[in-house]
């Protein structure tokens, strides 16, 4: 008999760092289109993994000196390599007791609503956006939602459905949401990524995270972001939501002008663009990275890419982050002022001042 126990065992064999499992019904709170209960009708049950970010992966934006680790490793090794033969290994366990395992890897940009604002159909597809860089020659918007997708039949949501991770793992067990609105865990406070599984399979269940708060409520998230794009909780912006009965909150974030800062960091948090380049700010395309405050749109966005893409081309099939600036200053934090990240390692994170540019 399939037992939550024989699925743990396995994630863990299989290279996972933890696993907690809920029933679906957690995630009632959700609207229909980001719900994964509406994956298929028998769902019952929601598997989710974590696995770690090392450390070492970020340090050297930490120093200043190398900048492609953090972004390949930490989210394309893990999203594209790891997670994916993980659930594969799982889902084997899972279907040879004769249980449908719908394995849900990581993925972004190809729901019905943005994953950025919410918003619907606004935006163009990535497939359309290869089509569109490869036949037109252009660059495009950064695309985050499927924008002509309709239901398949009646009672469907519009494809694809994509759910907040972040969220589903809280209901799993794993965490809590920082103000950060990144995902907090006991075992390795801001640094991991997650993955799911759901089943038809009824089991054992895990309760929701309940022990010592994970977020200190130190804001040095907030202090230490390039673009100030997490607002101080005295601002009012504060985003609550209900998971079954466990109210999670955080920062209502910027989220495009984190799309700009992290992965194009501004002036003094990217050595790879010249000042002048900031200094010159042709067209009034970099506005958004050098106007503190300014509200970002997608507009925006799509300037600074233009703008400054070719600085940094190495790409991974994921943005290619500057910054990380709020994971770091957690960590230093959970690290030095007591919380979960206390006596992991022998030497801190940080011992001196961040980094940042003269200029
Ligand atoms: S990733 Fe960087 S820009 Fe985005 S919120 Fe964190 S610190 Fe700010
Ligand atoms: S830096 Fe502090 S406030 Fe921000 S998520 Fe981490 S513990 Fe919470």
């Amino acid at each position: 008999m399939l037992t939550s126990k024989m699925i743990k065992e396995a994630a863990l064999a299989a290279g996972a760092d933890s696993c907690g499992i809920a029933p679906i019904s957690r995630m009632k709170g959700a609207p229909d289109v980001m719900n994964p209960a509406l994956l298929f009708p028998e769902c019952k049950s929601m598997i989710g993994m974590v696995f770690r970010i090392p450390r070492g992966v970020q340090r050297g934006i930490e120093e200043g000196t190398q900048f492609y680790q953090y972004p390949s490793m930490a989210y394309g090794g893990i999203n594209e390599i790891l997670a994916p033969s993980v659930l594969y290994k799982v889902g084997k366990l899972i279907e040879d007791e004769g249980y449908e395992a719908f394995t849900y890897r990581n993925t972004g940009a190809r729901g019905a609503v943005s994953d950025m604002d919410g918003s619907e159909g606004a935006t163009l597809s990535p497939e359309e956006q290869i089509e569109v860089n490869e036949n037109a020659k252009t660059s495009t918007a950064h695309h985050r939602s499927v924008q002509f997708t309709r239901a398949t039949r009646e009672g469907n949501v519009p494809p694809d459905l994509q759910f907040q991770f972040r969220l589903a793992a809280v209901a799993c067990g794993l965490g809590e949401i920082g103000y950060s609105k990144m995902l907090l865990t006991p075992e390795f406070g801001p640094l991991q990524r997650v993955a799911f599984i759901f089943t038809d399979a009824e089991l054992e269940y895990d309760e929701m995270y309940s022990g010592e708060p994970l977020c200190r409520k130190c804001y040095a998230c907030v202090r230490e972001c390039p673009g100030g794009c997490i607002p101080h909780p005295s601002t009012d912006k504060v985003i609550r939501v209900d998971i079954d009965g466990k109210i999670c909150e955080w920062g209502d974030i910027d989220m495009w002008r984190c799309y700009a800062f992290y992965t194009h960091a501004g002036r003094y948090y990217n050595p790879f663009v010249p000042k002048e380049v900031f200094d010159k700010n042709e067209n009034g395309a970099l506005t958004l990275l050098e106007t503190p405050g300014m509200v970002g749109t997608e507009d925006d966005i799509m300037k600074v890419y233009t703008a400054l893409q070719k600085y940094f081309p190495s790409w991974v099939g994921y943005n290619m982050a500057k910054c990380g600036g709020c994971i770091r200053a957690c960590v230093s934090m959970l690290e030095k002022k007591g919380g979960c990240m206390e006596k992991r390692f022998k030497e801190p994170l940080r011992t001196g001042k961040p980094w940042k540019m003269d200029r």
